[in-house]
């Protein structure tokens, strides 16, 4: 694309005049990234369009990937690292006196999720590429990401993402595949030639317009897409209030829902699920039928992914439009459709189970419900023939009960695999919550453990540990992360163990210099960075990692003996603006960090960051920088996290109770290079199931516990009055649901046994060395692999 650093810089000084009207020595930054960015865009496009015509002539089959979130961050570098151009781009930029890190900062992180799911949709992107798999995205293009946070007085302030308020580089507009779409309207039928059609009539039509962007995998020529839908104002609206409907059809691909934990039962919720599916359907079927394929065959040509709940509605819309516009039967048409559609379901956590009220459901999309219904009513019949009379078992399998439609049981009759994220995650589906349907249908049942993509979070985020690797065991691990375990052979090595923590402590003083900037606190670097990131939720106990942290530091004062190794907690977390304990435990983590940072009795050996604003471009400087990571989320709770992985792939040792993929890393680094505490997922479940705990006798029989449960309510943090009353009573009028107070001492141990562990270097480096080679199954490649061969059916085509 560019063979050297000259070529690069007359092209480039060539695009910026071109683009901007503007000589070198006037440009901003800003339009000099956008030229660089669009520059690439533009070199891969002869590739795209070679991509997709080779998709075409050899009539592979094509996956789509339906996901309501796909949390992207930055793509300039992973662009320039994919394509193997970012040495002849630095040196250009260099000789230019530009530096393409600092280049980068102006690009905004394309924020369309919230976390784990999101990110793993944006991981299998890459994975599909890089393997050069005819997969693509279709997701909704959002004018505002995830919401920015600022701490403000210790609480969190939401800020508008307006991601796009410069242009977005990667991008392109396809007005003219744009697809029209109904809501609200009423349906008719009538019988022409015999057969019984619909026509939905009076409907709000809304144009749905695709932008596309190219994924550009690494180190091949295959470029797939990511389509994401916008919401504008059809022409075809000709009376009624013109600008509530400009407002409210642009609403619909305004925001990001900040929560996906909670269904909040929105409209605008539903309208734009239905927005994604329909178009993303019209526009699959339509590239389908180009290729003169019969729609009889469709399954055999094209996999269509719904990624959790959110897109479940692509079950009734491609029954729908298989019968309402292309005429099949309803039998064919089933046929067809769960044979193209498979599930994942993400979490069992009932508040995050979807469910629509009819009442909504039936007026917006009356069509759609029409089919649910039906779909509804073949599959109770088929049960009351099996069961008859099992009343109780054909309710809790109903698509439609009490007044609601729920979406988990319309995707997994709908599609012909149902995956859960990690063995656990799969387990608990099968046994517990979704024990009916997999009676029901045993094959559709399995597990893919989740995966991130190691070019990304290790290749991209730490070049100089990539670099260690690559001189050590050479570069084969690049394309089969396996072999990242021939690095097992240094354990005894001392350069080599040198070399790895000489690395950690240079990325540790990068993150402690963001600390100074952001926060101003100076961290010892030579102290355990011990980091929790992840979204802020009550199951995922940032509130025992604080609660632990006062115990350390009542200790501390009370004990001048007490002897531990120095520790620097680090935390990132996003509360959803709705979320009000979450809230709160951003509140107390802050509360706590002003206290032990200007305690001078403590603070050379304790400190306690919040770094604002987790996203992407942010988890790649930390992960690399971490020493330890924090995995507590209560057993049976967490379907998989990938935060965890990250960690592992960056030689960072866990935490962790044995939930979700803590259990899978366990199996790969064996109990002795982990540090597990806490519930079993069957001890929880038992409690939950036959009652037994009570918060209240932990409360009176540990004092640790006591001390620092009263230190929320009685002015030991200055003018905090009730602002920690709903943590307080979640602990102890509630009971302590997540079991907060029941792990505590065994983390409270745990954390000695870390401090002790770490003291002794030699062994803490072999322990993360360990982590670091049994981190290569986590590669999302092998994840996208199994999906491939096992749920999708697709190959991939020859590579360069
Ligand atoms: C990986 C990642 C997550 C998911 O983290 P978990 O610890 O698995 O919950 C969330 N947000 C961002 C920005 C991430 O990179």
């Amino acid at each position: 694309m560019f063979a050297n650093g000259e070529e690069f810089k007359a092209a480039f000084l060539k695009k910026l005049e071109m683009m901007h009207g503007i000589s070198f020595s006037e440009s901003t930054k800003r339009e000099q990234f956008q030229t660089l960015g669009t520059m690439v865009r533009e070199c891969v496009s002869s590739d795209w369009i070679k991509t997709n015509e080779q998709y075409r002539t050899l009539r592979q089959k094509q996956v789509y990937y339906l996901s309501i979130e796909f949390l992207l961050g930055r793509l300039l570098r992973q662009n320039l690292m994919n394509l193997g151009i970012e040495d002849a781009v630095r040196n250009g930029l260099d000789s230019l006196g530009i530096d393409l890190d600092e280049l980068e900062e102006n690009e905004a992180d394309a924020g369309l999720g919230n976390g784990g799911l999101g990110r793993l949709a944006a991981c299998f992107l890459d994975s599909l590429a890089s393997q050069g798999m005819p997969g693509h995205g279709c997701g909704i293009r959002y004018k505002y990401g995830l919401f920015e946070q600022k701490i403000i007085e210790g609480y969190q302030v939401e800020l508008p993402e307006q991601w796009l308020r410069h242009g977005h580089v990667w991008e392109v507009r396809k007005a003219d595949a744009s697809v029209q779409i109904p809501y609200w309207g009423r349906v008719e039928s009538y019988w022409e030639n015999g057969r019984l059609v619909f026509r939905h009539l009076d409907a709000e039509t809304v144009t749905a317009v695709p932008y596309d962007m190219p994924v550009i995998g690494y180190h091949t020529d295959t470029v797939n897409t990511l389509r994401l839908w916008t919401a504008e104002p059809s022409r075809y609206m000709d009376s009624g209030d013109v600008l509530k409907y400009k407002k409210e059809t642009e609403m619909i691909s305004e925001f990001l829902y900040p929560d996906d934990t909670h269904d909040e039962g929105k409209i605008l919720r539903l309208k734009q699920q239905y927005l994604l599916v329909a178009a993303s359907l019209k526009s699959i079927l339509a590239s389908y039928k180009k290729q003169n394929g019969s729609l009889l065959d469709l399954h055999n040509h094209v996999a269509i992914h719904i990624n959790d709940t959110h897109p479940a509605l692509a079950v009734p819309e491609l029954m729908r439009v298989l019968m309402d516009e292309e005429g099949l039967g309803w039998d064919e048409a089933w046929h067809i459709t769960w044979h193209t559609l498979s599930y994942t379901n993400h979490t069992t956590l009932s508040e995050a189970l979807e469910r629509w009220p009819v009442h909504i459901f039936q007026p917006l999309l009356p069509r759609v419900y029409m089919i649910v219904k039906e779909i509804n009513e073949r599959f109770c019949h088929s049960l009351w023939e099996k069961y008859p009379g099992d009343w109780k078992r054909i309710e809790s399998m109903s698509v439609i009960a009490q007044e609601e439609v729920r979406m988990a049981p319309l995707a997994i009759i709908g599609s012909h695999s149902v995956n859960g994220v990690a063995k656990l995650h799969t387990e608990i589906l099968k046994e517990r919550e979704m024990r009916l349907f997999s009676q029901e249908f045993p094959d559709r049942f399995n597990n893919k453990t989740n995966g991130i993509t190691h070019r990304r979070w290790l290749l991209k985020a730490n070049p100089s540990l990539s670099s260690l690797v690559s001189e050590s065991i050479g570069e084969d691990w690049i394309e089969d992360t396996k072999e990242l375990e021939r690095l097992l052979k240094f354990k005894e090595d001392n350069g080599f163990l040198e070399e790895l923590s000489r690395i950690k402590a240079v990325n540790k003083e990068r993150l402690a210099k963001r600390i100074l900037e952001k926060n101003g606190i100076a961290v010892d670097t030579h102290s355990i960075f011990d980091v929790q990131v992840k979204r802020l939720h009550a199951y995922k106990r940032q509130l025992l990692n604080i609660l632990h942290i006062m115990y350390l530091y009542n200790r501390m004062k009370e004990d001048s003996g007490f002897e531990f190794f120095p520790l620097t907690f680090i935390f990132g977390a996003k509360a959803s603006p709705g979320y009000y304990f979450a809230k709160k435990v951003i509140k107390l983590i802050n509360t706590v960090a002003e206290k032990v940072n200007t305690d001078p009795q403590v603070n050379d050996r304790l400190k306690v960051v919040f770094l604002e604003n987790y996203r992407v471009s942010l988890a790649e400087e930390i992960f690399p920088a971490s020493d330890v990571s924090e995995q507590i989320s209560t057993a049976s709770k967490e379907a998989s996290g990938t935060g965890n992985m990250k960690f592992m792939m960056n030689g960072a040792l866990t935490v962790g109770t044995l939930d979700g993929a803590n259990v899978e890393i366990t199996e790969l680094v064996g109990r002795e290079n982990i540090f597990l505490f806490g519930l079993t997922a069957e001890e929880v479940m038992e409690y939950q199931k036959n009652g037994g705990y009570y918060s209240h006798e932990y409360y009176h029989h540990d004092k640790r516990i006591r001390q620092v449960t009263d230190q929320l309510i009685n002015g030991f943090f200055p003018d905090t009055e009730n602002e920690f009353t709903a943590i307080y009573d979640s602990l102890l009028s509630h009971n302590d649901q997540y079991f907060v107070y029941r792990d505590f001492a065994s983390y409270a141990d745990t954390h000695e046994r870390i401090g002790k562990c770490y003291s002794d270097k030699e062994s803490w480096r072999q322990m993360s060395l360990f982590n670091i080679a049994k981190s290569g199954y986590f590669s999302s490649d092998r994840t996208i692999k199994e999906y491939a061969g096992q749920i999708w059916n697709i190959s991939s085509h020859a590579k360069k």
